[in-house]
């Protein structure tokens, strides 16, 4: 068995398989070179130095699992019952994709210094010197990234903005009812949250609105929401 993704869903697949019984061979292939972790604490602890990291507590050598870091599959050949990997070529008798997400980018961001996604331990751990450095930051979108992040910049003692161009926080994931009284949370935090605001463009030091309006940017932390 061999499970391509060392996030939550291909770790715990091998624990289960472990746990119901499964004595074959188990491998999990995971892109990233850390010990699997869990991401949530990301945002929170590990985000503001309260952990260094949050890796599961398991032993995958006690488990019997194969775990291969920092190899990332490239491609499945299932006629052959085969993946490409970085590391050469893998065969498999059942295989299970845990892929998971990728945060979606704001287009023309890229290369733009300065500019943050929050979605693994590397994201974090390039995060904490900016909260440290108690710049202007700008979030981009007011989902729960965005709101994890803001409520954590601010604890940090960083002056927050957050754009959204829904008219509400998390309109995309819950109904007005639930959501807007969200934005409570926001003036809680000492943050100012923006509605209906749409980003024009991103500049060094600045986020332009589609308003004309420019707000000083030290840093810019996008979280637009995660693909497959
Ligand atoms: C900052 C943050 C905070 C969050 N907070 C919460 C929360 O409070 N509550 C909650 O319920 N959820 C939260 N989530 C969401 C939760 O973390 C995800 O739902 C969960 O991570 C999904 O797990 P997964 O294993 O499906 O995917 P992922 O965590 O995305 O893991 C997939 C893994 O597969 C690897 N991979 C992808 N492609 C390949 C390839 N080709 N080859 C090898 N490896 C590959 C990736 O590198 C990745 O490590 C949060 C997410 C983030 C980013």
């Amino acid at each position: 068995m061999v499970v391509v993704g060392a996030g939550m869903a291909g770790v715990q697949t091998a624990v289960a398989l472990r746990e119901r019984g499964f004595a074959g061979e188990v491998s999990v292939i995971g892109a990233e070179p850390h010990q699997p972790y869990d991401r949530p604490p990301l945002s929170k602890a590990v985000l503001l130095g309260k952990a260094e990291d949050s890796a599961f507590d398991l032993d995958f050598d006690a488990l019997g699992v194969d775990l291969r870091l920092g190899c990332e599959v490239l491609g499945a050949r299932p006629a052959d019952h085969e993946l490409d990997t970085e590391a050469g070529p893998v065969p498999y008798d059942v295989l299970v994709l845990a892929t998971g997400a990728e945060p979606v980018t704001l287009p023309g961001t890229e290369g733009v210094p300065g500019v943050h996604l929050l979605r693994t331990l590397d994201d974090a751990e390039r995060l904490r010197p900016v909260l440290a450095r108690q710049h202007d930051i700008v979030v981009v979108g007011a989902g729960w990234i965005g709101a994890e992040f803001a409520t954590a910049a601010r604890e940090a003692g960083c002056a927050v903005t957050v754009v959204e161009a829904a008219d509400r926080p998390l309109a995309g994931v819950l109904p007005a009812e639930v959501a807007v009284p969200m934005t409570r949370w926001y003036a809680d935090s000492g943050a100012e949250l923006r509605t209906g605001a749409r980003v024009e463009r991103v500049e060094p030091g600045a986020v332009v609105l589609a308003d004309g309006t420019r707000l000083p940017a030290g840093a810019v932390v996008v979280g637009i929401g995660a693909r497959p």
